[in-house]
């Protein structure tokens, strides 16, 4: 039943538990964050994972998974035109994330030309939009603190270019049954330095176009982006915790390295298919069809059944062996194609 599973959505008390119940678990314990100020960023409190620190970039890669070209310097990294954007290794679904981000000082240009960029959930699925909107009048539902093309902020919260500014989103990610129909829709709170902007709101489907795009069905976790619009827009101490229940992390893989596992395999006994939909590898082997997730760069599994597969590389690199295993032990199947 969707309601038993996805916590994100609870709408009652757990019915597991009496009113006031002492064998209740406690609540885990948690070192709450300490806000920035403009001379000093934040730090992000004790259970969350630090996207950014201010010096080290590596846990972003440019969208096709080669490293991101983004300058890093002074505690802050910044948005290179021409660089293109930037997305996480680690994936995300149902999450709090939390971002800093400066406009360019002074300010040039006007509306969507003022020290643009985006916050996105998926690759350029669903923007939170970044923009200068000090002084600066654009299309309401563009502006900074927009759902891109859906929902204008409720208030402008904006500081002036080159101030440090927070965005505190909530974000849900939609829910697709298994032949992909739309189960719930995305929601996002956002809070723009400390002001209520977007208030649990639906999203209608991916953001941006000219026109409204329908839902396009994807995992639940998926990398979180940030855009380069040409401007260059300043990001520091990000961070970001993980709602729901406890699983697996989950990372996105460069498509090449995708490529490169895709293939057949044999061992004594049932032969395995490795192809690649999109972002993701399929495992077929004895009829039976996995959709595979990476836990990390060599290690895949999937969530319908504990299947694991391990791809390894012969001396001179290449990919040429397949472990994979069904709920216990392991076998070695070979590559031939
Ligand atoms: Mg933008």
């Amino acid at each position: 039943m969707f309601f038993a599973t996805q916590n994100c959505c609870l709408a009652a008390p757990d019915p597991a538990y009496r009113h006031h119940d002492r064998d209740r678990p406690q609540p885990p314990v948690v070192t709450p964050a300490t806000p920035g100020t403009q001379d000093r960023p934040g730090r992000a409190p004790s259970d969350a994972v630090v996207l950014f620190d201010g010096k080290d970039i590596s846990k972003w890669l440019s969208l096709d998974g080669t490293p991101a070209k983004w300058i890093v310097r002074d505690g802050y990294m910044e948005s290179v035109k021409g660089g293109g954007d930037i997305r996480t290794f680690q994936n995300f679904g149902d999450c709090q994330l939390h971002v800093e981000w400066a406009a360019p000082s002074p300010a040039r240009g006007e509306g969507q030309g003022r020290g643009n960029s985006g916050v996105f959930f998926g690759l350029r699925q669903y923007e939170v939009q970044v923009l200068d909107c000090y002084g600066n009048q654009t299309y309401p539902d563009g502006s900074a603190a927009a759902i891109y093309g859906q929902y204008p902020p409720l208030v402008n919260a904006c500081l002036p270019p080159g101030q440090w500014q927070t965005y505190d989103i909530i974000y849900t990610a939609p829910r697709f049954e298994a032949d992909g129909k739309l189960l719930v829709p995305a929601r996002i709170t956002l809070f723009h330095n400390g002001v209520l902007v977007q208030n649990n709101v639906e999203l209608v489907g991916p953001t941006g176009g000219f026109v409204q795009q329908p839902y396009n069905p994807h995992p639940e976790k998926q990398p979180l982006a940030l855009q380069d619009h040409g401007d260059a827009v300043r990001y520091r101490n990000i961070w970001v915790r993980e709602l729901g229940m406890p699983g697996k992390k989950e990372f996105n893989l460069p498509d090449a390295l995708l490529t490169e596992y895709a293939g057949s395999y044999t061992s004594s006994g049932t032969p395995v298919d490795i192809t690649r939909e999109g972002t993701q590898l399929i495992a077929s082997l004895g009829g039976a069809r996995f959709v595979l997730f990476a836990d990390s760069p060599t290690t895949f599994f999937a969530k319908t059944t504990d299947v694991r597969f391990e791809f390894r590389r012969d001396q001179q690199g290449r990919v040429s062996q397949l472990i994979w295993s069904i709920g216990e032990g392991g076998i070695t199947a070979t590559k031939t194609r």
